[in-house]
């Protein structure tokens, strides 16, 4: 069975030049888009965030960011506040989260005092990857937004709408998985 980290790479425009055997049959390329693009039919976001994610495919990017900002320009959000929550939750789930430094280890070497010696990673605290707090969230929407705002400004008006999107994305990303497993199976089947 192919890895749904494989079928993306594959048709990444930077991914494995290389067919994934598998089984019976050689998956190609254009075995790949193929069921992608079946996918796509029923799971269009899910599949965007799977390309953006595992593929680093910016217009996938693009297009998410463009499809939450719209859901939440219906929901009355300002214009610029729109894109913004947009832009941060699409670069949550679709960002790199490997802390780059202690490029996911947790820990770094320390040379202090001549002798070598692993130290937790102060950056991400042993954790690997990066969660952005509520501060560092409010810091980057004041940064979009071109104005402070606050810590608790942001807990009160707009994590609520920030998690929305976050947790729409996940959800959206896990079913288009599912299909894609469903897909390859069919595929194998057939092979
Ligand atoms: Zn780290």
């Amino acid at each position: 069975m192919i890895s749904i980290a494989n079928l993306f790479l594959l048709t990444a425009p930077r991914g494995m030049p290389l067919q994934v055997i598998s089984g019976r049959g050689v998956f190609t390329k254009d075995d790949a888009l193929n069921l992608i693009a079946q996918a796509q039919g029923k799971f269009p976001v899910g599949i965007k965030v799977l390309e953006a994610r595992i593929g680093g495919i910016e217009p996938a990017a693009f297009t998410l960011r463009e499809t939450l900002t719209s859901a939440l320009l219906q929901d009355d959000v300002e214009t610029q506040e729109a894109k913004a929550l947009a832009r941060m939750a699409v670069d949550e789930v679709c960002g790199t989260r490997i802390c780059q430094k202690c490029k996911g280890r947790g820990y770094n070497i320390s040379n202090w005092n001549g002798s070598a010696k692993q130290v937790l990673c102060k950056r991400c605290y042993g954790v690997g990857h990066i969660l952005k707090t509520s501060l560092e969230l409010a810091q980057t929407i004041s940064v979009l937004l071109k104005r402070e705002v606050t810590e608790d400004v942001f807990t009160q008006m707009y994590y609520d709408q920030y998690m929305d999107c976050v947790n729409q994305l996940w959800q959206e990303s896990g079913e288009a998985e599912r299909e894609c497993k469903r897909l390859m199976r069919l595929w194998r089947e057939v092979a």
